[in-house]
């Protein structure tokens, strides 16, 4: 048996482990005990990352659809008959007709290839992926107060810090390892304190649990912040030496005395006044967020309210504070700094930087488009009349975008879709082409976690099909489109990369082997950056940027008086193409449910595994009830891994206006029983089709 050293594909922690192989076939995974994220532990789903690796339903060769069926192709036909059509639409309707989706399940050569193939083959900059819908809030946010967008210091700071200040994060449930951090700081007496209106997991092991009304954290931290400010809590010194905008931030903070931000969050004053005075007054605190913050309409302000918060008591540019972005997607923070962003290249330079374009023109010998491409979102809008052709790598937009049956529609419109993927999905169900790619276990390259680490990963298996390796097709098709792209490994890739974005400059391959290397790493004798703004923020002064509250897109009202929010749950990922082919995971959790709030449900009569339907005004989906006081009233929770009762297919695509993040936290809904009617077995609850 061979035992490879990789990284797992799920979330952004980036766990290490072992693949475990025999002749050719993986057999299991193991934990690397020394690694500084999982410590010799992994989660369920690391436990079992590798049984879709070798599903018997893997895309097995190309499929080209003719007069509406699939056919059977070689790659070489596929490939020229995708290189004609890409070539026909760009030459009938211009470069800015065809829209490219990266991925973030993809590695980093492969999302710094896609987004060269866009730009300089291609010719637009319109380039996105699903970071667009989870942390594009934070990307902008945090550039504009800090000047990058990333988590600042790093997990294996958590054990000894004294302070957690968890915020729209179901840690343990979707950062398991980075929870484990935060159990175990709490078993050594460290303070937890969790802002989620629901009852999380984590908000279980919280000495303090604010329950704030969905879409009120401005509220609760301007609320905060005037607590800090009006007690003497502020850290003058650091505010004055670091940061700017004080004054104008001040006077609408001051706009949030206490009384007002209890009325507007819900929360009890006496519970904000503490939560601040325990953040503010210990030295070693730090904050963390995720999507409960990104997702809303308010994203941005949301995210520049926590900077503001850090800033104001100097819990930044030290070790165990900071402001920590978890970022969901194995690959999302990667697929980010490569590029794969409409407005940017790799290493966030901008587009419309004419100093920055030069330097990839001369390096790509092409001409590149200045002004920024469209957002994944405003593609979808789009589609039909601007955009006419789209290439979607390792992406399932038709079940993770908000108002699905939009996006269903949207594609359908397309004249030309290439879908590149490991398994038919929903997506690629609707495509022109389908491209079969592998998995981490059959291909190298590097993935880079939610802590800023770049990581490499091992091939451990040759490909289990006819697939090929992204990175490979994306070249394949370059050439054919009359740009040759000559690399014969993964590594010659990211020395590209290395040479063209700062903050990579010094992660190369060969110096990833001893669990990767943290950026900003300028150069190659610089061993990587652990926390980051220690003397000066990267864009030099940190800036405060005064937040009002603004409520939700969509308030409840008399047809639809309930509030939906998504999320996930520990069993899942994303829109399940992996882990719901995986017996163990799906064993655990194999339906999708709605939980209601006991009193919710005694009002409606509803019982737990009563059939519901959930209905707004985009759609309706019909699901099982599961009543619990995990979701306080008024407030309905779905998890949105299930295709069958695809949440997304009601959730509010309202934008936030600079992120441009859908409000998937927040919309009204409507709950109804539904009577039950038995299936052809004459079963009453029946179950997914075993795929
Ligand atoms: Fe994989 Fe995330 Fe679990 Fe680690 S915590 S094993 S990276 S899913």
């Amino acid at each position: 048996m061979k035992k490879i050293s990789t990284v797992c594909p799920y979330c952004g922690c980036g766990c290490g482990l072992y693949v475990h192989v025999e002749k050719d076939i993986i057999t299991g995974v193991s934990p690397v005990r020394n690694h500084p994220v999982n410590k010799g532990s992994l989660c369920v789903k690391g436990w079992n990352c590798f049984e879709f690796v070798q599903h018997p339903g893997r895309l097995k060769y190309p499929l080209i659809k003719k007069d509406g069926v699939f056919k059977k192709s070689s790659w070489d036909e596929a490939l020229d008959w995708t290189a004609e059509n890409l070539l026909k639409v760009k030459e009938k309707f211009g470069p800015d007709s065809i829209g490219m989706l990266s991925s973030a399940k993809c590695t980093n050569e492969e999302n710094f290839l896609m987004m060269k193939f866009s730009r300089a083959v291609v010719g637009t900059n319109n380039i996105d992926h699903c970071a667009r819908l989870c942390h594009s809030s934070t990307v902008g946010g945090l550039a504009k107060a800090f000047g990058s967008g990333a988590m600042t210091n790093s997990i294996d700071e958590i054990d000894s810090s004294r302070v957690l200040f968890v915020i729209g994060s179901n840690t343990t449930e979707q950062h398991p390892m980075i929870g484990m951090h935060m159990l175990d700081a709490v078993d050594r007496g460290a303070t937890l304190i969790v802002a989620d209106p629901r009852k999380t997991q984590i908000a279980e092991f919280a000495k303090i649990h604010l329950r704030h009304r969905c879409g009120t954290d401005v509220a609760l931290l301007n609320g905060m912040m005037n607590v800090i400010i009006n007690e003497g809590l502020v850290d003058l010194d650091f505010v004055r030496r670091r940061t700017e905008n004080f004054d104008d931030f001040e006077k609408i903070v001051m706009r949030y005395p206490l009384d007002i931000a209890e009325k507007i969050t819900g929360v009890p004053a006496v519970d904000i006044r503490r939560v601040a005075r325990i953040y503010a007054t210990e030295k070693r605190s730090m904050l963390f967020y995720s999507m409960g913050i990104t997702q809303h309409i308010t994203g941005v302000d949301n995210v520049r309210s926590c900077a503001n918060l850090v800033m104001l008591t100097a819990h930044i540019g030290l070790p165990m504070t900071g402001l920590n972005p978890l970022r969901g997607q194995n690959n999302v923070q990667g697929a980010c700094d490569m590029g794969a962003l409409p407005d940017v290249y790799s290493g966030y330079q901008k587009v419309t930087d004419k100093k920055a374009r030069k330097k990839f023109e001369s390096a790509w010998g092409a001409k590149l488009p200045s002004v920024p491409g469209r957002t994944l979102t405003e593609m979808f809008d789009a589609a039909g009349g601007e955009i006419r052709a789209m290439y979607i790598m390792g992406e399932n937009p038709v079940i993770s975008d908000p108002d699905a049956s939009h996006v269903t529609e949207a594609i359908k419109k397309l004249d030309f879709l290439v879908v590149q993927d490991i398994f038919m999905s929903d997506t690629a169900e609707l495509a022109s082409v389908v491209l079969p790619a592998v998995t981490f276990a059959e291909k190298d390259g590097t993935f880079t976690n939610t802590e800023r680490r770049v990581q490499k990963l091992k091939k451990a298996i040759r490909p289990v099909c006819g697939a090929m390796p992204d990175w490979r097709i994306i070249s394949e098709l370059s050439k054919r489109m009359g740009y040759e792209m000559e690399y014969g490994a993964t590594h010659e890739i990211m020395e590209e990369a290395a040479l063209l974005t700062p903050s990579y400059g010094g992660i190369l391959h060969h110096r990833l082997n001893n669990f990767g290397l943290q950026w900003p790493c300028p150069g190659i004798d610089h061993s990587g950056t652990t926390f980051m703004h220690r003397k000066a923020f990267t864009k030099g002064m940190g800036s405060f940027i005064p937040i009002d509250f603004v409520p939700p897109a969509e308030p409840v009202d008399g047809d639809y008086p309930f509030i939906l929010t998504t999320g996930r749950i520990s069993f899942h990922y994303h829109t399940g193409t992996m882990c719901r082919r995986t017996s163990t995971l799906e064993r655990e959790e194999p339906d999708c449910f709605v939980e209601i709030n006991p009193a919710d449900a005694e009002s409606l009569g509803i019982k737990t595994h009563d059939r519901l339907s959930v209905s707004s005004r985009r759609g309706e989906i019909v699901v099982n009830a599961s009543v619990t006081d995990r979701t306080p009233e008024g407030i309905v929770f779905i998890p949105f891994h299930f295709r069958e009762a695809a949440v997304n297919l009601i959730t509010n695509p309202a934008l936030d206006p600079t992120a441009k993040i859908p409000e998937y936290k927040v919309c009204a809904v409507n709950i109804a029983p539904v009577v039950p009617k038995p299936d052809e077995e004459g079963k009453f609850f029946s179950r997914r089709e075993n795929r």
